[in-house]
């Protein structure tokens, strides 16, 4: 089925197919879907990793020795927003996609 699939579709896979209706995704750019996308204040973080645990998506990581402490994977970043709320000193604001930041 998985091969039939691709000779249609003639895209490579990005999903397992487990049957005729159920799909495992494997790997899917979602970033690409974003309105929105968060804009660390680096100077005010204060390395708190809060950020990192609230994020759904996982996408966060705390670099505590780099000045640019926190690293997005903006790959799976869905900005939907939520290291922006639960960041104790608001320092990520959320931006237009498409503004320079
Ligand atoms: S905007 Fe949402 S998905 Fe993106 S890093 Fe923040 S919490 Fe994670
Ligand atoms: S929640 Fe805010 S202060 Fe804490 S690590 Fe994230 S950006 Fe920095």
């Amino acid at each position: 089925m998985q091969e039939q699939q691709e000779k249609l579709t003639n895209k490579p896979r990005r999903c397992r197919v487990l049957g005729p209706v159920a799909y495992e995704y494997t790997a899917a750019n979602t970033g690409s879907w974003r309105l929105e996308r968060p804009d660390v204040d680096f100077s005010a973080c204060i390395k708190c990793g809060t950020c990192e645990k609230y994020c759904p998506t996982n996408v966060i990581t705390i670099k505590k020795d780099q000045k640019k402490c926190v690293e997005i994977d903006f790959n799976y970043c869905k900005g939907c927003g939520i290291c922006a709320n639960e960041c104790p000193k608001k320092c990520i604001k959320m931006v237009p996609e498409r503004s320079e930041g």
